[in-house]
């Protein structure tokens, strides 16, 4: 009987201790959370306004759906990055790439091979909006076996997944260049996005063929002041445009090409669809049986004028 009122008596105590105790931290943290309310009250109402902000620009959210914008430190760290590569691609221009003995570097890191001949035809041909698995490989096929060269303006949230491809591409000495990172209209964005979405595409394409800086074909050839600010590499255009993603019509793709083909032209085309690979076959077999050379568009830059500058526009590459 004694016993049980000891165990009793024990419990109440223990009992009255826990909830005691259990008190306590609940006003700690109460008193936690009023202090954390009270310093954070002011930055409050900012954070909230710049959240609407965000939702409000369609270009913002567009980014922010890839999971892709960068926030302000991150593209302030990148800049800071460049400017380090930037001090060293100076020494890298003078220098002539041994490893592979034929090529050397243009001032913004894009290889120049040595296996042209500077006094016959030669045309750059281009293909946006990939990479593609499929089509992407079609193409490359055909400039595998014709020793040809192409340069491919990569959508850069696609470059991870297709890594290999354009593994296979560089490996073939072409050119990898920048389509944007989403495939966007540079001219509707802020200078911070456009420096994001440039900045971005550098650095997946750098990840896979380890060129620091690249050329940079804006998409739907839009450029303004802001964007010119921003780049840090020449922006190629194009001299002939096959429409191909308009017609998906792989004859008049070819036909556009091949009637109008002349010594310097840059040539458009999209590795995104089959009718494009499947006329790009055939326009590499036919500018090569009438004696085109068909190199990167820096190279062309290389060759008809001594190298392409950065901010500057280029069409056709012909040095007249
Ligand atoms: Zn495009």
């Amino acid at each position: 009987m004694k016993r049980k009122k000891i165990v009793l008596w024990f419990s109440m105590y223990m009992a009255i201790t826990l909830s005691l105790i259990a008190t306590v931290t609940l006003i700690d943290k109460a008193d936690d959370n009023r202090q954390m309310a009270q310093a954070g009250g002011a930055a409050e109402h900012p954070a909230v306004s710049e959240t609407l902000m965000e939702k409000e620009d369609p270009a913002k959210e567009k980014l922010d759906k890839t999971g892709h914008n960068e926030e302000n430190t991150q593209v302030d760290a990148d800049i800071r990055e460049q400017k380090k590569e930037e001090e060293t691609l100076d020494v890298e221009a003078e220098t002539v790439i041994a490893s592979d003995g034929v090529s050397i570097r243009a001032n913004y890191g894009a290889r120049i091979y040595a296996d042209v001949d500077k006094s016959k035809p030669m045309v750059a041909l281009t293909f946006d909006d990939g990479p593609n698995e499929k089509s992407t490989n079609v193409i490359l096929d055909a400039l595998e076996k014709y020793q040809a060269r192409a340069t491919f303006f990569v959508v850069g949230y696609k470059v991870e997944d297709n890594s290999d491809t354009i593994k296979r591409a560089y490996r073939l000495g072409c050119e990898i260049g920048s389509h944007t990172y989403n495939h966007i209209e540079l001219t509707t964005l802020s200078r911070k996005q456009i420096k994001a979405q440039i900045r971005n595409t550098e650095k997946v394409i750098r990840a896979v063929t380890g060129q620091k800086r690249v050329l940079l074909r804006p998409p739907y050839g839009s450029v303004d002041e802001n964007v010119l600010k921003e780049i840090t590499s020449p922006i190629v255009l194009w001299s002939i445009d096959t429409e191909d993603w308009k017609t998906r019509d792989s004859k008049k793709t070819v036909d556009s090409v091949i009637n109008n083909v002349k010594d310097g032209d840059v040539i458009l085309l999209h590795d995104s669809y089959d009718e494009s690979a499947e006329a790009a076959e055939e326009i590499i077999r036919k500018l090569s049986e009438k004696g085109y050379q068909m190199v990167t568009a820096s190279e062309l830059g290389y060759y008809k004028l001594g190298g392409l500058a950065t901010g500057v526009k280029y069409g056709a590459i012909t040095g007249d």
